[in-house]
């Protein structure tokens, strides 16, 4: 924190001056990561449950960091890049890099069904009211097949204001842009809403994917929201499968893709290409 000195912080006791300056301290990182292009993209395959067959990915951002390049995870500094608007820049190279290496590996790995790039958007990233005149540029610029893309929303992104959630959701898909609900069940969303929305996956959050072999509760909820889905004509996938156990379980219930640790924890752009030439899943 050498860089804050003065008397800005007298007002704070110790602790919180700590708090303050490494906030801040990290927002300035953050800016100078933005610039010397210190983030990079991680993969994690999505999976066709009855087939083990990779359907696509979810693109996963981390910060190499200088000068030890050590590896940061999102949970130490997307909360921080959302309170300070940096997320807007951050997600706008996410989105970008995600699809123009999303286009190199359709082109290396042509499917009849083509490979599908995940990218998460943050609501401060989904309130921006250029938002899809963004997207439709990034798709029409990199070389990314249409259709393939799609974007995870949080319920609580989705709740903030129904009507304009139902519009940029429907431009987005008539744009051949899809939405999935990230960290479905977890958060405030209201079910008299879902329909009103085109959305095109669920996503079960792993704290249910993770209880379905020992707790009813779980079980019951994933078969709930996999029921749901298929009703409203939706495509469910399950986070956080990290047994073989759950991925049977899974398949049991209906449950079309999964996504988690037993298939593979996120991956760089070269194991991403050794694992689908490989195709070797559990
Ligand atoms: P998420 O969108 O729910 O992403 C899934 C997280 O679960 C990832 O953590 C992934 O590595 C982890 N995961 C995958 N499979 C398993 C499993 O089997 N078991 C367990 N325990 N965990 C698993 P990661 O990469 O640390 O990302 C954390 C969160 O950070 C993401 O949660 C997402 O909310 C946010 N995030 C990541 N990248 C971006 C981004 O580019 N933009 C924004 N706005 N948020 C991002
Ligand atoms: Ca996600
Ligand atoms: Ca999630
Ligand atoms: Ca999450």
């Amino acid at each position: 924190a050498k860089s804050l000195g003065g008397s800005r912080y007298v007002i704070y006791d110790e602790s919180m001056q700590a708090l303050g300056a490494s906030r801040l301290q990290m927002e300035t990182d953050l800016r100078s990561a933005l610039k010397n292009d210190e983030f990079v993209l991680h993969y994690q395959p999505i999976v066709e449950l009855k087939t083990s067959e990779i359907v696509g990915f979810e693109a996963l951002v981390r910060w190499r960091s200088r000068p030890d390049s050590e590896l940061i995870y999102p949970d130490q500094f997307i909360k921080i890049a959302e309170d300070s608007g940096l997320i807007v820049p951050i997600g706008a190279w996410v989105l970008r890099q995600a699809c123009s290496v999303m286009c190199t590996l359709q082109q290396e790995f042509p499917r009849e069904r083509p490979l599908t790039i995940n990218v998460n958007l943050s609501s401060r990233q989904f309130s921006q009211l250029d938002l899809v005149h963004q997207i439709g540029r990034v798709v029409s610029e990199t070389c990314i097949l249409p259709g393939t893309l799609g974007l995870e929303i949080t319920e609580s992104v989705t709740m903030d204001d129904t009507d304009r959630t139902a519009a940029v959701v429907a431009e987005l898909a008539s744009a051949g842009v899809h939405v999935s609900i990230d960290d479905f069940g977890t958060g405030f969303s209201s079910l008299s809403y879902l329909h009103r929305f085109p959305i095109h996956v669920l996503k079960i959050d792993r704290s249910f994917t993770g209880r379905i072999d020992f707790d009813a509760e779980s079980l019951a909820i994933v078969r709930t929201i996999a029921n749901l889905a298929r009703d409203l004509g939706m495509d469910v996938v399950a986070e956080g499968v990290e047994t073989k156990a759950q991925a049977a379980r899974l398949k049991s219930l209906d449950c079309k893709f999964g996504q988690g640790y037993f298939y593979s924890p996120p991956l760089d752009e070269t194991s991403v290409r050794r694992l689908l030439h490989s195709q070797e899943m559990p």
